[in-house]
């Protein structure tokens, strides 16, 4: 039975993109390629925070435990070695298991599920098909992969999908969420902005663009993104959502962001978990 790295495992409603409200199951998978430092910080500069925190990981022996952070990546604690000991590898049937426990009716009926991260497609996809066969997971309609866009899906998974999608003679809908990362996020362009793969999501789903923007040269950037995405031919919505983790730095910036979405005729993601929550970890 193959297993899959759990960092968090939670019902919440989505807050962000496509689904914004919808009552959802969050599987967030542990590992990323990425860091994205940048976020929060003047551009060039790199956040430490959660390097700083790592230095007392013996400290947290659960994640809702865990400091928030209001730079960097608001979800380090799935991809860095330091908390690990958090996330448990767990098998199909204990996900499955766990997923009836923890939605309102011990079964799926509205609810949508979402796997992120970290990085939910990198070697995660192989494991994803046992999972989604699980006899509990049968009423499951729709899934989104939180995605960073920079992961090629394996011909099997994308053969998979494809089928899952049209099983049962019941509609069901695969989403890529694609927060492809700028600048501001630290990362370098030509390994964060590859179009390629983001198109090939369309083959088997549909995919959206979701661009984390503060400042100007933030919104130029992703306009200069969008650009290179449609000349690969990709055809999904454009989403801008503003920054913040926290309450503070998003209330600054989430009517200009909404604003300059408007103006480019493109979508406006809100981050619902942040006003509702607080952006607490499990939520
Ligand atoms: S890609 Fe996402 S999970 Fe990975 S470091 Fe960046 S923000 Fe965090």
């Amino acid at each position: 039975m193959s297993k899959i790295k759990i960092a968090e495992l939670f019902y919440s409603i989505q807050g962000e993109g496509r689904y914004m409200g919808v009552p959802s199951v969050f599987l967030r998978t542990f590992g990323c390629n990425f860091r994205c430092a940048g976020f929060g910080m003047p551009r060039g500069e790199l956040s430490d925070e959660a390097n700083d925190i790592a230095t007392v990981a013996h400290m947290f022996t659960k994640y809702e435990d865990l400091p928030l952070v209001s730079t960097g990546c608001d979800s380090y604690a799935s991809w860095h070695p330091d908390f690990k000991n958090l996330s448990p590898m767990l098998t199909s049937d204990a996900i499955a298991d766990r997923i009836c426990e923890i939605i309102p009716h011990g079964e799926w009926r509205e609810e949508h599920l979402v796997i992120t991260g970290g990085e939910p497609l990198l070697g995660w996809q192989r494991a994803y098909p046992e999972l989604l066969d699980h006899a509990k997971m049968a009423g499951l309609k729709e899934i989104t992969f939180e995605t960073n866009g920079t992961q090629k899906l394996s011909p099997e998974f994308k053969e998979y999908l494809t089928k899952w999608r049209n099983a049962y003679g019941i509609d069901r809908e695969v989403t890529f969420s694609v927060s492809a990362k700028l600048p501001a996020s630290g990362e370098k362009w030509e390994e964060a902005i590859l179009p390629e793969v983001v198109c090939e999501y369309e083959q088997v789903g549909t995919a959206y663009l979701k661009f984390v923007v503060a400042t100007e040269q933030d919104i130029a950037d992703a306009e200069c993104a969008v650009g290179a995405y449609r000349s690969a031919g990709f055809t999904g919505h454009i989403y801008l959502m503003p920054v913040g983790g926290v309450e503070s730095v998003y209330t600054l910036n989430a009517k200009n962001v909404a604003l300059a979405a408007m103006k480019r005729g493109w979508r406006y993601s809100d981050r619902l978990q942040v006003p509702l929550f607080k952006n607490e970890w499990g939520t």
